[in-house]
């Protein structure tokens, strides 16, 4: 329960978690218009306002998640979605990212396939690298077929942690 001598939630922050949710609640079923930003990790234990820890509930969902009917792991799922579908990138590059973090030793993929990761690229989440073994640059058809493999960079997996969910 939020006590009263804590530091209010700083307004950009606040702000930020709102417009995330689009001045509704998170729950999707609900997404009731009256809205308190509630903390995923209770505020006792982490003393922190931090965005990636807060999450727009209604007075209700509140009180639900307050008495843990609704559990830190699925606030932060329907968190995560609410990113998905605000963030720059697609559920589909996601899914691209987290597939490719999970993998240790990517397959080789012909070059033309960077096309679909080009924004993780850009973003930084994700690096080409050789794909070697010997084959060099080749194209048939027109079509860059050089095999290069991918790999998700410090940054990308940090951005992958920061979404607090390990099993997308
Ligand atoms: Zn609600």
């Amino acid at each position: 329960m939020e006590s009263n001598n804590r530091p209010a939630i700083p307004a950009e922050v606040r702000r930020r978690v709102l417009v995330e949710s689009g001045h509704r609640c998170a729950i999707p079923t609900c997404r009731y218009i009256e809205v308190d930003v509630h903390h995923i990790e209770p505020w006792e234990k982490v003393k922190k306002h931090e965005y990636e820890n807060l999450i727009a509930l209604c007075p209700n969902c509140h009180r639900r998640a307050d008495r843990g009917e609704i559990d830190r792991k699925s606030l932060r799922l329907y968190k995560a979605n609410l990113r998905f579908a605000h963030d720059r990138f697609s559920k589909i590059e996601l899914d691209y990212l987290f597939k490719f973090y999970r993998v240790v030793n990517c397959t080789p993929y012909p070059s033309c396939m960077r096309l679909l990761y080009e924004r993780l690229i850009e973003a930084g989440f994700l690096e080409v690298r050789e794909g070697n073994n010997g084959i060099i640059a080749s194209v048939e058809n027109g079509v860059d077929t050089t095999p290069v493999r991918f790999h998700v960079t410090p940054k990308g997996r940090e951005f992958v942690e920061s979404l607090g969910v390990d099993e997308l």
